[in-house]
């Protein structure tokens, strides 16, 4: 795909939703800068559309184009975009631009109504009824108690407006409900689509992330979890440790007993893994018969404390229950993270510690199965085996 073609594409995140908006700002407040420039030289600057005028249509576009700067920096750090109080600062701004250029009448009500639904969009339910109950608030209050042209009227001009008061006209009541209305209808419809869209790609994601059979995350979501948690070890300096652990002649279970009673043991084991881990530890299962877990803040003598607990846990389980004879037993291999080369990416640190896992379980597979071996260390923790029965 070429390069324009990228950069044209809908980035549906809050970075390139709040990006989309300020470009619309942009794009309008662009357009309106110049008819306004244009219209006040042709009319020399009249009343209509004076330098005031032409200067708050400059500041909204340097609003946006600050604002569209500090979204894109905030995604270069990975931030949260500043959403809340930028979109209700431009729309507050907004509504004193609208004031200026013909109240209910104004064109920049269309803006007020962008910020509205893309407030929705990107905002949780209240604060989004809240956003667009301010806007719309100020909106009305600034139609109904402010003259036109309050800026080139000076503040006596809003003095005036708001201590005479004035009745309102059954038109301006009209307009004010109306704007209401299409206010609250676009920042609905925007929240009911984001929230349909939202819950769709939670639901992917899930998919995408979770082994159906035993409710764990998979592969992909354990090396999601493990750049996250590297990450944060290598910048914290905390111990972390990964287990791999492959069920003993599983296949043999398979054979003897077929696949639907393979698939029976495999989510049994899934819970025996899951009573053996800490509540900060991730576990995993990231193939068939293989399971993983990241030991958070655990240096390789927890993780080696962990590994032999699941061993043993596996050992004492009544397997018996399932179907007599039948013992399950597991192999595991240790790696902790190594801090000292904290200036390779996660990535690589992430690849380096699964492959020291891998060895030392294949180790652990070679020398005889159920028990653990500990990635760059002799020790092992292949106490004396039962032997295997299935
Ligand atoms: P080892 O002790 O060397 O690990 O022996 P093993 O038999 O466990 O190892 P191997 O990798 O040869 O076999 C793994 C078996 O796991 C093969 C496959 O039939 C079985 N398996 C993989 N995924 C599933 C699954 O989802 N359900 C069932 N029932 N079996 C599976
Ligand atoms: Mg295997
Ligand atoms: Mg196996």
């Amino acid at each position: 795909m070429s390069q324009a073609a990228k950069t044209h594409r809908m980035d549906a995140s809050p970075h390139g939703l709040m990006r989309l908006y300020y470009r619309i700002l942009l794009s309008a407040a662009g357009a309106v800068f110049i008819l306004h420039g244009v219209i006040g030289l042709v009319t020399g600057f009249g009343d209509q559309y004076g330098p005031v005028l032409i200067g708050m249509d400059a500041f909204l576009i340097l609003l946006a184009v600050l604002g569209h700067e500090l979204t894109a920096h905030a995604q270069a750090m990975s931030r949260n975009p500043p959403r809340g109080w930028m979109l209700l600062f431009v729309g507050v701004y907004l509504v004193l631009l609208a004031s200026e250029t013909g109240g209910l009448a104004s064109p920049f009500f269309m803006l007020l109504l962008v910020t509205c639904v893309f407030g929705a969009l990107l905002m949780s339910g209240l604060a989004a009824v809240l956003l667009t109950a301010i806007i719309g608030a100020m909106h009305a209050a600034a139609a109904w108690l402010l003259p036109d042209g309050v800026l080139r009227e000076g503040i006596d001009g809003v003095k005036t407006a708001i201590l005479g008061g004035r009745p309102m006209l059954l038109e301006e009541v009209t307009g004010i409900a109306m704007h209401s209305a299409f206010l609250f209808l676009g920042a609905w419809i925007a929240h009911r689509l984001s929230s349909e869209f939202r819950s769709k790609v939670d639901k992917l994601e899930d998919h995408a992330t979770r082994d159906p059979l035993t409710q764990l995350p998979n592969r992909r979501g354990f090396m999601q979890k493990m750049r996250e948690e590297i990450t944060r070890a290598e910048r914290f300096a905390w111990p972390i440790s990964v287990l791999m652990i492959d069920l003993d002649h599983f296949k043999m279970v398979n054979d003897e007993h077929g696949h639907a009673f393979g698939d029976a043991v495999l989510s049994q084991a899934a819970q025996v893994l899951r009573d053996s881990v800490g509540p900060v530890d991730h576990l995993a299962r990231v193939g068939g018969e293989e399971f993983a877990v990241a030991a958070v803040a655990a240096d390789p003598q927890h993780g080696a404390e962990l590994a032999s607990r699941i061993v043993r846990r596996f050992r004492q389980h009544p397997w018996g229950d399932m179907k007599p004879g039948l013992a399950v037993t597991c192999s595991i291999g240790v790696a902790a993270l190594d801090t000292s080369r904290s200036n390779s990416s996660p990535d690589a640190s992430l690849s380096r510690m699964l492959d020291e896992a891998d060895r030392a379980l294949y180790e652990v597979k070679e020398t005889g199965r159920n028990g653990y071996g500990i990635a760059g260390q002799s020790q092992t923790g292949r106490e004396t085996a039962p032997s295997q029965v299935h």
